[in-house]
């Protein structure tokens, strides 16, 4: 065809009104918030990108597949669509449903992670460093160099270092249960991994006798850049990308949320028969009996439909671009953004914007204040407030101060794109304006979702 603009590959059958509030409603709103995005109400936000977790638009194909959904407590129907569904792609021998993807996690490594254990990964997601601490475990996270400078382009700076891998593993004989990589590289950029990087960490891990698991919940993702970026791809499909980078694992954690299309799920899939046992065991215990593991039947049949959906080129292509051409808007106006644009998410560079914020007083989280007073849009800071304190209760600076605006599945259309290119500009006009924070309350574990802030200046009591 002649043309070349990409366009939504869907058309709107369902509408769900957004709601525009003023700039003090937007104020008040904060105050009430304690200066926390997480606690405002949904209501109140007009472009919600604080996630790309569970907040996708189902499709005609899944709604449908929910009205067949099989409510029996054991062997429905519907799990064996689901488990068929995921064996297609990974062909993993035990799938093990869960209600979202930290249940997969706490449930793996409440089975296999024991007290003084390291867990080596690219970059562990928040709930997965966290869930391994639980266990007195150490996360480790070992990304290629190339990714801590968020300005330096890199096809795949989601790599995983594997020359520390293999001096990780070489150091710590017995004590590395499993080694982890998560595609794509959520706390990293949303940047992927190459099939390469997989293929080599999966030879390090099985030389020294220790499992490689995938975080997988952007796998699709994963796929479209390794056919865009890496060589011998350009003809693969995504899914046999996606076939091809599960064969080098032994198994994978997987939310849902994200390259599941669903609004709810996940699952662990393992191929060690003893794994599998320990880890149904538990999940009986606290998710639910190994053929729904906490899902409604029609949860599951959502999520065989939409695992497919989310190897759909079209869909693909779109969902990548959006992400892409607001990267450019950013770069045609000097906003500092982590390059190259990433799989499901933009991320500013708020140490670069803003580096007269010192880090303690949380840059990004202040950036995504900004974000929302002034155009209604709520991101998510990835900063010291989510990463800087450490297990001994000390705090140090995250390695960047990010805010990430997350796009949800086939939600928005590229008009609400253009009005965040915008805000983006406005705001980055206005930059020597913004204020730092202070953490005025923080909780014990996971603070960035409590915790509660007053923006420096004013009285603590807002
Ligand atoms: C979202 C996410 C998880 C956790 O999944 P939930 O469904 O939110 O529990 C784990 N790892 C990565 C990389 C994620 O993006």
């Amino acid at each position: 065809m002649p043309f070349k603009t990409i366009i939504e590959p869907f058309r709107i059958k369902a509408v769900e009104p957004i709601r525009r509030t003023t700039w003090d409603e937007r104020a008040a709103a904060l105050a009430e918030a304690g200066y926390n995005l997480f606690l405002l109400k949904a209501e109140d936000v007009l472009i919600d990108l604080l996630t790309d977790s569970g907040t996708g638009a189902m499709s005609a194909q899944q709604w449908a597949g929910m009205m067949v959904g099989d409510e029996s407590y054991a062997g429905a129907r519907s799990f064996f669509r689901f488990e068929a569904a995921v064996q297609e792609i990974t062909s993993f021998r035990h799938i093990i449903p869960t209600h979202q993807g930290r249940a997969a996690e706490r449930i793996l490594f409440g089975s296999v992670v024991k007290t003084g254990d390291i867990v080596p990964n690219n970059t562990h997601f928040d709930t997965t460093r966290a869930n391994v601490e639980f266990r007195d475990a150490r996360a480790l996270d070992i990304p290629v160099a190339e990714s801590r400078d968020p300005q330096h382009i890199h096809p795949f700076k989601g790599n995983i270092d594997l020359d520390l891998l293999e001096q990780t593993l070489a150091d710590h004989p017995g004590r590395v249960p499993l080694s982890m990589i998560t595609v794509t590289n959520n706390s990293g950029g949303g940047q992927p991994v190459s099939m390469a990087n997989i293929r080599a960490a999966s030879e390090i891990c099985r030389r020294h006798g220790v499992p490689l698991l995938l975080d997988a919940c952007r796998f699709a993702e994963n796929a479209w850049f390794i056919k865009l970026r890496e060589d011998g791809y350009a003809d693969k499909t995504p899914l046999e990308i996606a076939q091809e980078m599960f064969s080098y694992a032994d198994g994978c954690t997987m939310s849902a949320k994200k390259d599941g299309m669903a609004n709810i799920g996940g699952f662990l899939a393992l191929n060690d028969d003893g794994w599998a046992q320990q880890c149904k065991n538990l999940l009986i215990l606290t998710e639910g009996f190994p053929t729904y593991g906490g899902l409604a039947g029609y949860d599951l049949e959502a999520i065989a439909v939409g695992l497919k959906e989310a190897l759909d080129e079209d869909y693909l292509r779109y969902r990548i671009r959006s992400v892409e051409y607001l990267g450019e808007v950013c770069l045609h106006n000097d906003i500092p953004i982590v390059l190259p644009t990433g799989g499901h998410a933009l991320y500013i560079d708020a140490k670069s914007m803003l580096p007269e914020i010192p880090w303690k007083q949380y840059p990004a989280w202040a950036l995504s204040l900004a974000l929302y007073q002034e155009g209604g849009v709520r991101s998510v800071p990835i900063d010291s407030v989510m990463f800087g304190r450490q297990p001994d209760g000390s705090e140090k600076p995250a390695a960047n101060e990010l805010v990430r605006l997350a796009f949800p599945r086939r939600v928005y259309t590229q008009s609400h794109v253009d009005y965040l290119a915008e805000v983006l500009i406005y705001v980055n006009e206005m930059r020597d304006s913004i204020r730092g924070v202070r953490m005025i309350y923080e909780p014990p574990v996971l603070r960035h979702f409590t915790a509660r802030f007053a923006p420096i200046g004013m009285d603590e009591s807002g």
